[in-house]
C-alpha cells in the first residue's frame, strides 16, 4: 500500500491529533516517552494499522499557576 500523506491530512492530524495521519484509526495509535527540549517536546508515534510513523512536536503555549489547580 502506498502511503499518501496529504497536506490536508496533516491539517487535520494537527487540529484533532488523536488519530492516525495516514488511516485515519483511532486508538491505533501507540507514543514513545516525550523529550522535552528549552521550549519544544517531541513524540515518536506510530500506527498499528498501516505502520506509519511519524513525530508529533509540541510548542510549549501557556502556563497554569500551581494554586489554580487545587
Ligand atoms: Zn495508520
Amino acid at each position: 500500500m502506498a502511503k499518501r500523506l496529504t497536506a490536508k491530512k496533516i491539517e487535520k492530524y494537527l487540529k484533532r491529533g488523536s488519530s492516525c495521519t495516514l488511516c485515519g484509526r483511532a486508538l491505533a495509535l501507540e507514543g514513545e516517552s516525550v523529550e522535552i527540549d528549552g521550549n519544544e517536546a517531541r513524540q515518536e508515534m506510530s500506527c498499528f494499522d498501516c505502520d506509519l510513523r511519524w513525530i508529533d512536536i509540541y510548542v510549549l503555549a501557556r502556563i497554569e499557576l500551581a494554586e489554580s489547580l487545587t
